[in-house]
């Protein structure tokens, strides 16, 4: 049984219009960089771009960088399949994140901002501009010297991985670093740079407006706060909701459901398909379940029924990672095209029902020796769909 604390409950914080955001800025810069990192730190806010790590600390160790220069990266390069939240943050609420790029600013000693924009997401540029200049405007007026350039990505997913996205601003090949070095200490031009998400820095304007403990409040213990869920497939309400964190899978396919849902595809194509016999015991959150399993998600949250084919959905994923690998490592490269290749073998009849067994292997390999995120989260998709829905990849 699931702790009865794991509930769905939705929140309103993200798009409240709160258009006081001039004297939330002005009192935000007023306090001591050390008090909002401490205000963050014990908000247990983690970056919503899926990873997970905590906002205060990032913050904190770019702050302790010596370097002259540093820089504020607004991540909104949104490529998950199945996420469209940010693009809607940055639409309805874009002087929420312009205020916690400029509070990170303060804190981490920098006076220069950008927005990795997607490039699919172009026709948000002259609006984003729009707010952008009566943002700087507002800093001058109160002499914050801070400037935010939009930078307009090519529409490669691995540029959503930070490393690549500093590659790609420095006009070289979208491809991950290796780390270490991090980026706190060595981002974008050589330099400190903080990276946050869009969603990320909408909560951090909630915190720093609302107070900590407001946001401590929702949420179960090491999954605190909301999070903006984009709900997609076979679903009578598909859209953008704020949830709070730790609710169960049976509870979130109870109110998003068509009444036969056979699966859930949780953060996106890299994340882990879970099938119903698993909804009651999966949560949604970070870690630190009580019972079951808990899975963290971008906010890529996909319904599938019964007449959908696992085999189809799992082929989709396989072919978007195969086109979308950076090819520079070769488990990843060549990975992809073998469980593509070999999953559609299997389905032909040209190889064994076993074969997979191999695959699954391979896809482990993968998850151990890629380079980064991309290559190592396949397997996540692989296997969950391959040993639950094995019947359904058989010739
Ligand atoms: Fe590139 Fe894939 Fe290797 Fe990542 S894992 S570096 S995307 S080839």
């Amino acid at each position: 049984m699931v702790a009865a604390t794991y509930q769905l409950k939705r929140a309103d914080f993200i798009f409240r219009n709160d258009n006081d955001w001039e004297q939330i800025l002005f009192k935000t810069l007023k306090r001591k960089p050390q008090e909002l990192v401490n205000e963050l730190m014990s908000s247990e806010l983690k970056g919503r771009g899926g990873a997970g790590f905590p906002t205060g600390l990032k913050w904190k160790l770019t702050s302790e960088e010596e370097s002259k220069v540093k820089y504020v990266i607004c991540n909104a390069d949104e490529g998950e399949p199945g996420t469209f939240k940010d693009r809607e943050i940055l639409t309805k609420v874009p002087y929420k994140v312009l205020t916690s790029m400029a509070a990170c600013a303060h804190v981490i000693g920098s006076s220069h901002g950008y927005i990795y924009l997607r490039g699919e997401y172009k026709f948000l540029v002259a609006d984003l501009e729009k707010a952008i200049k009566e943002f700087e405007y507002y800093c001058k007026q109160i002499n914050f010297k801070f400037k935010i350039d939009i930078f307009l990505g090519s529409g490669a997913y691995i540029c959503g991985e930070e490393t690549a996205l500093f590659e790609s601003m420095e006009g070289k090949r979208g491809e991950p670093r290796n780390k270490p070095p991090y980026p706190t200490s060595i981002g974008y031009m050589g330099q400190p740079t903080v990276v946050n998400n869009v969603e990320t820095l909408a909560h951090t304007f909630t915190i720093f407006k609302y107070g900590a403990k407001k946001f401590y409040d929702l949420g179960v213990q090491y999954s605190r706060g909301s999070k903006l869920f984009s709900v997609s497939g076979d679903t009578p309400k598909p859209g953008i909701y704020e949830l709070e964190l730790g609710m169960s899978l049976q509870d979130f396919v109870d109110e998003f459901g068509d009444g036969d849902t056979k699966a859930v595809q949780v953060g996106g194509a890299s994340g882990f398909l879970v099938p119903r016999k698993r909804f009651g015991e999966t949560t949604i959150g970070f870690q630190g379940k009580l019972t079951g399993i808990s899975l963290p998600t971008g906010g890529s949250m996909m319904l599938y029924n019964s007449s959908r084919s696992m085999f189809n959905v799992l082929d989709n994923y396989l072919d978007f990672f195969r086109e979308e690998s950076c090819g520079q490592c070769t488990p990843c490269r060549v990975g992809c095209q073998q469980l593509l290749r070999g999953i559609k073998a299997v389905k032909r009849g040209e190889k064994p029902a076993a074969y997979l067994n191999k695959l699954l292997k391979l896809s482990e390999t993968m998850h151990m020796t890629a380079k980064c995120g991309l290559g190592q989260s396949i397997a996540n998709s692989f296997s969950s769909i391959v040993e639950n829905f094995r019947e359904e990849m058989i010739y």
